[in-house]
């Protein structure tokens, strides 16, 4: 049936507003409907664009993008597309996480799809009811660890519906083959369990063998009703996030991307740091300050990466240290280790993060605890006295969780450090020159990660194929901004960075052979042509 009038101004995959053609107004009975000036989709964006800046706040703007999104899709996306960097601080954290903090209060219309443990025993008939047929990209979570937020319960689907957002705007999938999902399994949030508001569900949460048998049956549902889909787990807390992996990985194209996005990414910037420091990063040794699943899940692939420069998996390992609330992660505290931090336990005495800086002389320092500030000027100060340029991430988000400053950094070693963070950091200027510090966002290889693993017809995601996306994005990074202290390249070039992500890990899954057909010869230039792209 073709919809007329209103009816097409109401859905927003149609609806192009005032844009819509004299010619167009005649056929779907919009003439009256809309003011008679017919705008270009340009007009349309510059209006848009002002508006947002109108609005007052970053929640006020989130609000208002969701709105565009819900009334003209092409629009929305258009406008996120040529103002990433504007925008994705928006759509993506920090906002994001403030919207989940309110999203019961900011509640206007349902996007997403929500699984609940009431649904077991017909996830999959639940399922038949997204209007979509051809999903293949799934964004999940269960909402218990949102960014560095904690337990947001149901309020988490504003994560997966912003990943997917940036998936479209960043790597051209097409929305209509996208699918939000939040598995609400209950909350511990209490705030949440006595807000009259909270659209969730106000139980504990599920846990044990009850979740594990929910999680299993909605993995099996996804496979036989979206078997062609990419399943991407987000914001699962860590015991959860780990055992998900290992448990599905070899079983469905899927992987995590609080693990394995994060890895990638801050690999990628160490390999880019190489080109600053001119040391292999199998000469150096690394310190992770913090030990949960975005650190285990940078030395996991670390270790490969060094495995590729020549180290047994034993030699690779013992050049990462890990820092968790009890000092050094050592062999004393193996009974309370998890299974992903086991590996890395060192055979060494107890010690603090101080005595192990000093015994271990690091020439990379990472920190992702969620504890700002532990980089003090006297750990930085250290590190600019043991080498040129001490390379020093400090990704843990949002900005005020960051355990330094940009200038920090910068300020303590001279200008020396190599440095890069999770959140944004304004450019610094230090002795007369301009540090431009970069993020380590995982928008630069998850939506170029999945868009390959699908458009290649990989069977899994593999560990070899995470370090292909890590090694090509470094590779997009230009000597001026590496000599700028930059180790990312700019947001704006993410869509052209994703292509070229895909087409590698693509060509990797092929030449792991574990894909299910060939690659045709014209693969790129195909790839390319059926990048969503919105235009009317
Ligand atoms: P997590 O809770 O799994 O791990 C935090 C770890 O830090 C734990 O091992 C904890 O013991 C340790 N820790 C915390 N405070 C400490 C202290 N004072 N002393 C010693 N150890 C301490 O969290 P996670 O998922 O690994 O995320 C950690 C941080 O990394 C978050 O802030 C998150 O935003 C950030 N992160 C950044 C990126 C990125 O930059 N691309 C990606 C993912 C996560």
């Amino acid at each position: 049936m073709t919809l007329r009038g209103r009816e097409v101004l109401k859905n927003p995959r149609l609806n192009k507003g005032t844009a819509f053609t004299q010619h167009e107004r005649d056929e779907l009975g919009l003439n009256g409907v809309l003011p008679p000036v017919i705008s270009t989709m340009e007009q349309q964006v510059e209006r848009a664009l002002a508006n947002m800046r109108r609005q007052s706040t970053d929640i006020d703007k989130y609000i208002f993008l969701s709105s565009l999104q819900k009334r003209n899709e092409r629009l929305y996306f258009r406008l996120l597309i040529e103002h990433t960097q504007e925008l994705m601080p928006l759509v993506y954290t920090p906002t994001v996480g403030q919207a989940c903090e309110e999203f019961a209060a900011i509640f206007r219309e349902t996007a997403g799809f929500y699984i609940t443990p009431n649904d077991r025993g017909n996830i999959e008939s639940v399922l038949a009811n997204w209007p979509e047929q051809d999903v293949r990209l799934i964004v999940v979570t269960d909402g218990e660890r949102i960014l560095g937020l904690g337990d947001l319960g149901a309020n988490g689907m504003g994560i997966p519906i912003g990943k997917l957002a940036l998936y479209c705007a960043c790597a051209g999938v097409d929305p209509q083959q996208c699918m939000p999902i939040m598995l609400d399994v209950g909350t511990e949030n209490q705030g949440f369990l006595c807000d009259p508001f909270y659209l969730g569900l106000q139980q504990p949460r599920l846990r044990g063998e009850e979740y594990d048998a929910f999680i299993e049956e909605f993995i099996q549902a996804v496979k036989s009703r979206f078997p062609n889909a990419l399943l991407q787990f987000e914001d699962f807390a860590t015991p959860n996030a780990v055992k998900l992996l290992e448990r599905y990985r070899d079983e469905l194209l899927c992987f995590n991307d609080d693990i394995q996005g994060t890895a990638a990414v801050a690999v990628a910037g160490l390999i880019a740091s190489t080109c600053v420091t001119k040391k292999a990063l199998s000469d150096q040794k690394f310190l992770f300050f913090g030990a949960g699943s975005a650190s285990t899940g940078i030395g996991a692939l670390l270790v490969k990466a060094l495995q590729r420069e020549g180290l047994s998996e034993q030699e690779a390992r013992d050049r990462l240290f890990y820092i968790n609330r009890k000092g050094l992660v050592t062999q004393h505290h193996a009974d309370s280790l998890g299974s992903h931090l086991l590996p890395f336990a060192k055979d060494m005495a107890d010690m603090s993060f101080d005595e192990t800086l000093r015994e271990v002389r690091p020439d990379v320092l990472i920190g992702a605890s969620g504890t700002p500030g532990v980089f003090t000027r006297d750990v930085i100060e250290f590190m600019g006295s043991i080498h040129e340029a001490p390379v020093i991430f400090a990704l843990s988000n949002p900005t005020s969780k960051a355990e330094c400053t940009a200038q920090d950094a910068y300020g303590w070693t001279d200008g020396r450090a190599v440095f890069a963070s999770g959140s944004p950091f304004g450019v610094v200027h230090i002795n007369g020159e301009i540090k431009v510090p970069g993020q380590g966002n995982n928008a630069y290889i998850f939506p170029g990660l999945g868009l390959g693993a699908l458009h290649g017809g990989a069977a899994r995601i593999t560990d070899e194929m995470l370090i292909t996306s890590a090694e090509t994005l470094a590779t997009c990074v230009t000597d001026t901004e590496i000599a700028q202290g930059c180790l990312y390249p700019p947001l704006q070039t993410i869509r052209e960075v994703s292509v070229k992500i895909a087409v590698a890990v693509a060509e990797k899954a092929q030449e792991l052979g574990d894909v299910k057909a060939p690659l045709p010869a014209d693969f790129e230039q195909g790839l390319r042509a059926a990048l969503y792209d919105p235009n009317y």
